[in-house]
């Protein structure tokens, strides 16, 4: 049975609804004690007043989301993405995140050199991590599902990227995101594998059909994963960590009241995983 007291918010979820603040207070009135924000909120509302609110809310912050990808068409370009995730991982130290989370970016625009662009995530990762390291923050790649190869994250098994991290070494792990991960008949093994990397875990649902393959995440027990499956190995493997609600959804939860939401997604958590 999950503890539902291990529920946390990923701000995603409320986006429509929700800045930081009301965001933040949300999980107070609902007794949510974890969250886990995205870059573009901590710069709307500064990240000196994100980390005060945030403290003194008592949250634990399971993660940084949405510093952008790490491969590019040129030098230039891939400097810039090195440079906004150093800014990143200062400000999930200033916020004391758990993680920040890497979407590593697919293949620039006019490639289609696929080896090509995941080279340039292990070599992006290598520059990245002495300063992350230097920070105390761990980096957490988040494998995508296939179908976002191409424009979003070419990191796509959670066997690559444990491979990343047996290369790369200490301060990387991996973020285990249901919706991305579900299908993969490996999945048991490599988060068996993974272990003390384990350092998030995203929960939604895959909803069938699917009517749009960004926007249309559904609410635990509304589709197809079996999350409480996932839950079991997650834990066996060590993870003592929040279950981490994640779902963009267009048309149907970023329309709902965010206290309707969060009070659903409790009760999900308890009934699902
Ligand atoms: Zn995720």
């Amino acid at each position: 049975m999950a503890d539902v007291a291990r529920t946390a918010l990923n701000t995603i979820t409320t986006r429509e609804r929700w800045n930081l603040q009301q965001a933040i207070e949300g999980c107070q009135r609902h007794g949510i004690r974890g969250i886990a924000p995205w870059c573009f909120q901590l710069e709307e509302c500064g990240v000196e007043l994100a980390a005060t609110l945030l403290d003194s809310a008592g949250l634990t912050v399971t993660g940084l989301c949405g510093a952008g990808f790490l491969t590019g068409p040129d030098v230039r370009s891939r400097q810039a993405c090195l440079d906004r995730h150093r800014k990143a991982i200062d400000s999930a130290a200033a916020i004391n995140a758990r993680c920040l989370v890497l979407v590593v970016g697919g293949l620039p625009e006019g490639s289609k050199d696929l080896a090509g662009a995941r080279q340039q995530v292990r070599d992006a990762l290598g520059e990245l991590l002495p300063h992350a390291r230097d920070a105390g923050v761990a980096l957490a790649l988040e494998p995508l599902h296939p179908m976002y190869a191409a424009n979003t994250a070419c990191v796509n098994t959670l066997a690559q990227a444990n491979d990343l991290c047996d290369e790369l070494g200490e301060g990387l792990g991996v973020a285990v995101d249901v919706y991305h991960v579900w299908w993969d008949p490996r999945l048991e093994q490599e988060i068996e594998r993974a272990a003390d990397r384990l350092l998030a875990f995203h929960v939604c649902d895959w909803l069938v059909p699917t009517r749009n393959l960004a926007l249309d995440r559904g609410m635990m027990g509304d589709g197809v994963i079996d999350l409480a499956l996932i839950r079991g190995w997650m834990e066996r493997a060590g993870y003592s960590g929040f279950y981490e609600v994640e779902i963009f959804s267009e048309q149907n939860w970023w329309q709902r009241d965010g206290d309707e939401v969060l009070e659903i997604m409790k009760a999900r958590v308890f009934d699902c995983l």
